[in-house]
């Protein structure tokens, strides 16, 4: 039994209802759920899979997410995210899941990060294992105020991996929750192709 369950009940991310713990959706806000995911090439090439638009329901679903204390939103989008995986990447055996690391002014302290729950349960649901593999080497600021060109320079050479014979060879998905530029995301898949990762894939929540 997972501990959030038995202080959270399991809410449709949409509209916020009780639901099932298996779930993600109500059965009236399914309807929403039915956009086609999105494939999105950043600028190295690599490919990222992202679920939702960041906009209507689903933006307002993340931001009670990062922002409003909806932690628990993590086991509905690792069920999404699962789905995703099944349906658009059965095809590619991955050696293990990994998550865009926390801010480094975040990282001793934070007792809960939202990427890495969602990767972790994600993992958990496709029999998958989860590793730890990034961490930023210098302080950088948060994205989401920043135009493209300075979402770049932000975060360029701003991640190591932690351990490079992890990476070496392996097929790797790193999770993040939304990507708007892909400056985050091509950062730390350069950061892993560096380390002799074989091959790399994203994926996020909302686009
Ligand atoms: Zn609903």
């Amino acid at each position: 039994m997972n501990i959030d369950r038995l202080f959270f009940p399991s809410r449709c991310i949409f509209c916020g209802k009780v639901i099932g713990f298996y779930k993600a959706f109500c059965d009236d806000c399914i309807k929403y759920s039915k956009e086609p995911v999105r494939y999105k090439k950043l600028c190295n090439g690599i490919v990222c899979i992202s679920r939702f638009r960041h906009e209507g329901l689903a933006r307002r679903a993340m931001l009670s997410f990062k922002y409003n204390d909806y932690r628990q939103f993590y086991l509905q989008y690792s069920i999404i995210l699962s789905e995703v995986i099944k349906n658009e990447l059965s095809d590619i055996s991955f050696d293990f899941y990994t998550c865009v690391p926390p801010h480094k002014h975040n990282a001793g302290k934070l007792h809960f990060y939202g990427v890495r729950a969602i990767a972790v349960h994600t993992a958990k649901r496709n029999n998958v294992v989860f590793r730890e593999t990034l961490y930023e080497s210098r302080n950088i600021d948060s994205q989401h105020k920043l135009n493209a060109a300075q979402r770049r320079t932000n975060v360029l050479d701003a991640y190591r991996v932690i351990n490079k014979d992890e990476v070496r060879d392996k097929t790797i998905l790193i999770f993040d929750d939304i990507v708007t530029t892909g400056a985050t995301l091509t950062a730390c898949t350069n950061e892993l192709l560096k380390a002799g990762a074989k091959k790399v894939y994203c994926i996020t929540v909302n686009h």
